[in-house]
């Protein structure tokens, strides 16, 4: 039996190497008997990086507004890491980017699909906030003429966490995540700020302590697009790792945002504004509402986790992953309150 394996069509230097070796190791496991362990994880790990080639899809959500809709799954190497959702905004002059997934080869598939939009250069590449699902393609970016921009506590957040981030993605998503690195922001947002694309204003908002400490949100003024990151969860449990008073808060000040629709960290490409929001919040007050009732009546936190918001269970992806520390989060920030 002869097993052939064909280079795959966007070929690049390192796949085509891979590809080859992959061809030789399979060929020598097949005939010798032995190695067939060997020949068959370079078999699998070479299928893992052709897929990897291909195109991403960016959905046109408004006229020159583009998203890539991550999966609801954990970062895994066929998904590159990037599970959340990545946008691009194509202005008369330049492009921004909104995050850039969860590895540097992800970024470069994103880099590339933008190229295949517009001839335009990408000129700001705005991060929502510190998390490895939203970052870790930014090396695909780094180049003189491009501006990272971020909240002003995002490059505490990146350095604080990222020695932890750069282990378990590097983990998780194998081959696509080699050359990952941290990026810190050459801009920084304090409160609200414009950035100007060629007659289309992007206003970026720096938000109080909410899902992170560093959220930033970004609206694009002429279509009424909002990239929430994660503040805004859609179909998947939000995950709360800044500060669940501080996100209910936010999320009013958000519902006042003169938006038509939004890009959520998680979930479709493009949900009305500002309904998106409605199971997050009742989401986070249920949460709210039962841990305070824990504590009141003097539970623990460990058995405080299966009575609190259970009514919740069947409407989320992801809700016995993500539940249980949004329990533990929330007890430790409201048990002294
Ligand atoms: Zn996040």
């Amino acid at each position: 039996m002869r097993t052939r394996l064909e280079p795959p069509n966007r070929c690049t230097k390192t796949v085509c190497v891979r590809v080859e070796s992959a061809r030789r190791l399979t060929s020598i496991g097949i005939r010798t008997g032995r190695h067939r362990y060997l020949a068959l994880m370079a078999f699998l790990v070479v299928c893992t990086t052709v897929a990897a080639t291909e195109p991403l899809r960016l959905e046109e959500v408004v006229e020159g507004v583009h998203v890539y809709t991550g999966p609801h799954e954990d970062a895994t190497p066929g998904n590159l890491g990037a599970i959340g959702n990545a946008g691009v905004v194509i202005g008369r002059d330049s492009v921004a980017v909104i995050d850039t997934g969860g590895s540097p080869e992800f970024g470069r598939r994103l880099r590339a699909s933008i190229a295949a939009l517009t001839d335009l250069p990408v000129a700001w590449v705005i991060i929502t906030h510190a998390h490895p699902d939203h970052v870790f393609g930014s090396s695909a970016f780094d180049e003189d003429g491009i501006s990272f921009v971020g909240h002003r506590k995002l490059a505490r957040a990146l350095a604080t966490r990222s020695p932890f981030y750069l282990d378990a993605f590097k983990r998780l998503v194998g081959p696509a995540f080699d050359g990952a690195r941290v990026i810190a922001p050459s801009m920084e947002v304090s409160a609200e700020t414009r950035i100007d694309l060629g007659d289309r204003a992007l206003v970026l908002t720096a938000w109080r302590t909410a899902h992170t400490d560093n959220d930033l949100t970004v609206l694009d003024v002429r279509t009424g697009t909002l990239f929430a990151g994660d503040l805004v969860f859609v179909d998947r449990l939000p995950v709360v790792d800044g500060s669940l008073k501080g996100w209910l808060e936010v999320i009013s000040e958000l519902r006042r945002l003169p938006a038509s629709h939004v890009v959520p960290g998680h979930g479709p490409a493009s949900v009305p504004w500002p309904g998106a929001l409605d199971s997050q919040e009742r989401y986070l007050r249920a949460l709210l509402r039962d841990v305070r009732r824990e504590i009141a009546g003097g539970g623990r936190i460990e058995s405080a986790i299966g009575r609190v918001a259970p009514e919740e269970r069947d409407r989320w992806i992801a809700f016995d992953e993500n539940h249980p520390r949004n329990v533990i989060a929330s007890f430790t920030e409201l048990e002294w309150e």
